[in-house]
């Protein structure tokens, strides 16, 4: 990797659509492929008698990270422009996708969006869509794919374009912050080159696209916060909170602090790749060891800060959410499950405080009686047990979450003040 500025990318889009063909086909053209995948699949494919086709092989290895079901946190894939390393911060498909894009798992910088030429906007475009907006994606590349499926037809581009556009009005996303792009994924048409069979179009292809995206917001200086994904015991260590950190620096000799569970420490060792490091930075892997602290101090979902400016623990908090797929309506005293970084924690809707216009952003009604598919409100949430979470004005990375209930992500939001 070279010093190039850093962008999380989001690929999302209806499930079928492409993303992860566009995904091999981004590897592939970048040359992100490791040479000995391309060259074993050489040799394969002329034992077999058929050359020319590693766009092919990558996919099937893709495929197959895909099934061995590899963690979010590992799977992550690069490729780097001119101006940028890109990481696509999600396997697409991956069925934790919409809850690891909201809890910030996977906080990304721009998105690009698939919609499938033959098929158009579908049920999990909008909710995609829905969430980008909501949490504050910068810009959107769509990309029209499967234009090979529609004998690059302008007018069936331009439906798509159109159906996307609304889509992006509805929820009030900038169109002005959108590009659109006829592709294929598959042929690789205006991926990395332009397409003989577009001589319509004559805007950026998607790579110059991806180059031309503005630089992500500069790392904040906010405060470290780690949240800790799990708790091992290790011979010869003891106690190693794993997590990844979110903001600030985690250093050997600092004082930190857990929360909610409330206990503190001296931190003795930092491991990342399995390496002693001194300290760690935003976007670190890390395990590390706390003076003091013992595996049942501590939990999954805890918040790891300094311990004079540790994470605040919510009594209640007041949020802005989006209601995206609930069978019925929400009401005060409704309590499903918010995930939330990586706590998961039972919270109830103790009022729900003003109805906002998706299309103006204005208070559309004052105390509504419920909220329901396509609504934005403001409510205020009282936590069962302990939950760390913070404005998301504050630490943007520990300020959203999801709302999960019958087995479905059903509203997402944004954490907008605190009362501990
Ligand atoms: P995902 O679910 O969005 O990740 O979609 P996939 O990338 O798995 O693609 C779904 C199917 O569509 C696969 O059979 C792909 O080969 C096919 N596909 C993806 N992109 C294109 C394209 O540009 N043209 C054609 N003809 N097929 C495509």
């Amino acid at each position: 990797m070279s010093d190039e500025q850093h962008q999380n990318l989001a690929i999302i889009g209806h499930v079928d659509h492409g993303k992860s063909t566009l995904v091999g086909r981004l590897l592939y053209e970048t040359g992100s492929v490791p040479e000995h995948v391309i060259e074993q699949h050489k040799e394969e494919a002329e034992e077999k008698g058929k050359g020319g086709f590693e766009f092919a092989y990558v996919m099937d290895n893709l495929a197959e990270e895909r099934e061995r079901g590899v963690t979010i946190d590992i799977a992550h894939q690069e490729f780097s422009t001119d101006a940028y390393d890109f990481t696509i911060v999600d396997c697409p498909g991956h069925r934790d996708f919409v809850k690891n894009m909201i809890t910030g798992a996977s906080q990304a910088d721009n998105a690009v969006l698939v919609v499938a030429a033959d098929d158009g906007v579908q049920p999990q475009t909008q909710e995609h869509v829905f969430l980008a907006r909501t949490l504050g994606i910068g810009e959107l590349i769509v990309g029209v794919n499967k234009m090979d499926l529609v004998d690059y037809g302008e007018s069936e581009y331009k439906q798509v374009v159109e159906e996307v556009k609304d889509l992006l009005t509805q929820v009030r996303f900038d169109s002005e912050n959108a590009k659109f792009i006829p592709l294929s994924a598959f042929e690789g048409d205006n991926v990395a080159s332009e397409s003989e069979h577009t001589d319509w179009y004559d805007g950026e292809i998607l790579l110059e696209a991806l180059n031309n995206l503005p630089a992500p917001e500069p790392p904040t200086d906010a405060p470290l916060r780690l949240p800790i994904q799990d708790v091992y015991t290790i011979s010869g260590i003891g106690t190693v909170p794993v997590g990844r950190v979110e903001t600030g620096i985690l250093n050997t000799g600092d004082n930190v602090s857990f929360q909610p569970s409330d206990v503190s420490g001296e931190v003795k060792t930092v491991e990342m790749h399995h390496e002693e490091v001194p300290k760690a930075e935003p976007g670190d892997n890390v395990g590390f060891n706390v003076r003091g602290v013992g595996k049942d101090d501590i939990r999954r979902g805890d918040v790891c800060g300094p311990a004079d400016d540790p994470p605040s623990v919510a009594e209640t908090f007041q949020a802005q959410i989006v209601v995206m797929q609930h069978p019925s309506v929400i009401t005060e005293g409704y309590t499903p499950v918010f995930h939330a970084h990586t706590a998961q924690v039972a919270c109830t809707v103790e009022s729900i405080d003003k109805k906002i216009d998706p299309s103006s952003g204005e208070v559309a009604e004052e105390n509504p009686d419920f909220i329901q598919n396509g609504d934005a409100a403001v409510v205020t949430v009282r936590p069962q047990k302990p939950l760390s979470i913070e404005p998301s004005s504050e630490i943007p990375e520990l300020g959203s979450f999801a709302i999960r209930d019958m087995g479905q992500t059903i509203a997402a939001g944004k954490v907008l003040s605190v009362n501990e």
